[in-house]
């Protein structure tokens, strides 16, 4: 049973070390999705949430106060939202933080990155039409496979409406793209598999950026419920599978015509180089 803890912040915006990102904002702490992968709970300061994550979520009650008293003062910028938690996970269907966070640095002059992997994210399609050019949105797919995708990110929607979400936003004129991330050693790395989520991502016109799982502590014994031994996921940390992995998705995308970019790099890396590996 979920539980959740109210708590009143004092900052809204974090600087942002990843690329592409000025500021982070997690309107909560504690994700229900679950995923069995999630390395999240290593960079929530909230202990509770951290030990029992998948079961409580702390929601940031007066965030949105305090975000309309810090964006007077900031330099406008890209505001990344989520970068630790998923901000559309359920509480947010009643909460409504995350809304009307991103109206508040839409209102005034911020770009928004959103990424999620729940379809509640089209509840907010229509902030995201009426300011085209400063939202763009990432959906999470790891696998088509439904079956696969419960087993790793039990709560989680599943891929067949994260892809409709997606599809939804790319039809209205809002840049999208999709996170093929993590790749897992025996899980989600076969050809067949990848080729699925590139496919989609080509149709929709979104960018395709990849990442690779991080053996973090704790990782190994949770995806042990998925039936891959610990020696199998340990490829995830060798030069040899990666190139093979990067080789197979770089090659996709080549074939289906998508852009493709490694995570944590700029997007327009991935542009650049599609382009320059498919002779455009
Ligand atoms: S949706 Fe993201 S933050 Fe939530 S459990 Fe999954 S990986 Fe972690």
């Amino acid at each position: 049973m979920a539980r959740y803890v109210r708590v009143k912040v004092k900052s809204a915006l974090q600087r942002s070390g990843l690329p592409d990102l000025d500021y982070a904002l997690n309107p909560y702490a504690g994700c229900l999705h679950g995923c069995l992968y999630c390395y999240a709970p290593l960079y929530t300061r909230y202990r509770d949430a951290a030990e029992n994550w998948g079961q409580v979520v702390y929601i940031k009650e007066n965030l949105v106060e305090v975000l309309e008293r810090e964006v007077r003062s900031r330099r406008r910028g890209v505001v990344g939202v989520a970068t630790i938690t998923d901000p559309y996970q359920p509480v947010e269907r009643e909460e409504r933080l995350t809304r009307r966070a991103v109206e508040v640095l839409l209102r005034h002059g911020f770009h928004v990155s959103i990424q999620t992997k729940s379809d509640l994210v089209l509840r907010d399609l229509d902030l995201a039409e009426a300011h085209r050019g400063r939202v763009d949105v990432g959906l999470t797919v790891t696998t088509l496979d439904a079956d696969t995708a419960r087993l790793i990110e039990p709560a989680a929607p599943p891929p067949a409406r994260r892809l409709r979400a997606l599809r939804e936003y790319s039809e209205a004129g809002v840049e999208t793209w999709v996170f093929l991330g993590p790749v897992i050693p025996g899980i989600n790395d076969g050809p067949e598999s990848l080729e699925g989520v590139v496919e989609a991502a080509a149709e929709m016109g979104a960018l395709l950026i990849y990442d690779y799982l991080r053996l973090k502590p704790g990782i190994a014994e949770r995806l042990a419920a998925a039936g891959v031994s610990e020696e199998t996921l340990r490829a995830a940390s060798s030069r040899r599978w990666r190139r093979r992995v990067e080789e197979t998705i770089r090659g996709l995308c080549v074939k289906h015509g998508a852009l493709c970019s490694p995570a944590f790099q700029p997007k327009r890396v991935g542009r650049d180089l599609t382009s320059f590996l498919s002779g455009g």
